[in-house]
């Protein structure tokens, strides 16, 4: 039998781990991002400021979605609300990934969202990565933004700030923040040679039945990553 883990060092360890994926990946530098998950209690969350590299499982900040904390804990990411306010209103959601990824922040610099010009731009949910609008770092205002953006979609761009993916599992968030990155680079090349051909609405409908059954391997169900929908 599987012991009980208490004090979730597995699901710590797997936020260490992601934050430092993030930096291996390019996706971020510096303290920029962070990352959380859902808990029966509420979320467990990287600290402020401090570099992947010196990050531990147990300066993980584990709290309520009211923010509600233990005295003997460090001080969570400044954008605890951004991704408290994802799990209090989307209750299927398990993980949020925040980061400043060069190209997403690019585009987000420039205020311009990430229109259908790739298929796999339907591994968000939709045919756009929306731009939450500009407010302050860690600001109630910036989490209703991301909130609003991420109505029609899993990610978002956030204005002269980055990006942020959510998902079904803390893999398939990072995957989603990987996935929007490369679409925005994609986007980004495009603008420089006259812009991109955009797909239609339906072609992404028909995008998302595909994904339905793509990337099984029926005799070696072990060996298949599944489908980046399906997170
Ligand atoms: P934290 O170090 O507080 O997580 O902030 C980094 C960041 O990306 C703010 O938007
Ligand atoms: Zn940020």
């Amino acid at each position: 039998m599987t012991p009980i883990d208490h004090d979730n060092q597995h699901g710590r360890q797997q936020l260490v781990d992601t934050l430092r994926t993030l930096v291996t990946k390019g996706l971020t530098s510096g303290t920029s991002g962070n990352v959380s998950m859902r808990t029966a209690a509420g979320m467990i969350i990287t600290p402020t400021g401090i570099a992947p590299d010196q990050l531990l499982p147990e300066h993980i900040v584990a709290m309520t979605l009211d923010g509600q904390m233990g005295d003997d804990q460090l001080t969570p990411s400044s954008e605890w609300r951004m991704h408290a306010d994802v799990y209090h209103h989307r209750p299927g959601l398990e993980a949020v990934v925040h980061c400043h990824s060069p190209y997403a922040t690019i585009l987000a610099c420039a205020h311009k969202s990430i229109p259908a010009l790739h298929y796999m731009i339907a591994a968000s949910g939709s045919s756009e990565i929306p731009l939450a609008t500009y407010a302050t770092f860690g600001s109630q205002e910036l989490s209703d933004a991301n909130l609003e953006a991420l109505s029609s979609s899993l990610a978002c761009l956030l204005a002269n700030h980055g990006q942020l993916a959510t998902g079904f599992s803390l893999e398939g968030a990072l995957k989603l923040a990987e996935l929007v990155e490369e679409l925005a680079h994609a986007y980004w090349g495009t603008l420089a040679i006259g812009g991109p051909e955009l797909l239609a609405r339906e072609q992404i409908d028909d995008v998302m039945v595909a994904f339905a059954e793509y990337g099984q391997q029926k005799k070696r169900p072990d060996l298949a990553s599944g489908n980046r929908l399906n997170q």
